[in-house]
């Protein structure tokens, strides 16, 4: 089954470069030409990957990014107009898992959009029993059943620890700040103990990990945050 790819771009030339030059490579491509349009297409059509212009009509390339961060961990390429813009882009953590700009050449971008769909390795969506499921490697979330099992055996995880779990699943692969981690799982005004973060971290480990004092999975990006590791591949 060929991989699907939303395009979001307004620039006509681009569009029908990006048709072409994709299509050849065997991808089905879709089209939105405004940020309306990417959203509305996204939950339509549930692409692959999504190649998303930052300067678009009706609503931005970040919002759009937010947006479907909200609620899915598909591949996002920006692509910026120009490379000074791309600090910015990244300085404002959006979510997106590589960052491109105009002009771009069309080898080079396909070639990042495959390790950037190589490195999309969670499943999500409804199981055999109709609810929906996260699954990274061994660890199994049930998002309908608030559950979680490691290895097949079912795992009791504390509210907190489970949306610290669930954060870096969707996540996965990348590295969440500190910050970022805080912020979503108890709130923008958490006025509390850092070590809280740690400490939830430490409990996850125990309950995830083979071994807990060796962690593979869950791991430590020193003065930035932690990590859950995609499964090694064979
Ligand atoms: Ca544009």
């Amino acid at each position: 089954m060929s991989e699907r790819i939303l395009v979001v771009e307004d620039e006509e030339s681009y569009v029908e470069a990006l048709q072409l030059g994709l299509a050849r490579e065997g991808f089905d491509v879709i089209v939105a030409r405004d940020g309306l349009e990417a959203v509305e297409l996204f939950e339509r059509e549930t692409p692959d990957l999504v190649l998303l212009d930052v300067m678009l009509p009706r609503l931005s390339g970040i919002d759009v990014c937010r947006q479907i961060r909200q609620h899915s961990s598909v591949p996002i390429i920006m692509v910026t107009a120009k490379s000074s813009e791309i600090d910015t882009v990244v300085g404002l953590e959006v979510g997106a898992d590589d960052y491109v700009a105009k002009p771009y050449r069309l080898r080079e971008l396909i070639a990042r959009i495959r390790v950037a769909l190589r490195r999309g390795v969670e499943v999500t969506g409804p199981n055999a029993s109709g609810d929906d499921v996260l699954i990274v490697g061994d660890i199994e979330l049930n998002e309908s059943r608030h559950s979680v099992s490691v290895r097949g055996i079912e795992v009791a995880l504390p509210l907190k620890e489970y949306d610290v779990l669930r954060l870096l699943m969707i996540n996965v692969g990348k590295v969440l700040t500190r910050e970022i981690l805080i912020d979503r799982v108890w709130g923008a005004d958490y006025v509390g103990d850092t070590k809280t973060l740690d400490v939830h971290i430490k409990r996850l480990r125990a309950k995830v990990e083979p071994d807990p004092t060796n962690p593979q999975q869950i791991t430590t990006v020193r003065g930035v945050g932690y990590r859950l590791n995609p499964p090694q591949r064979s």
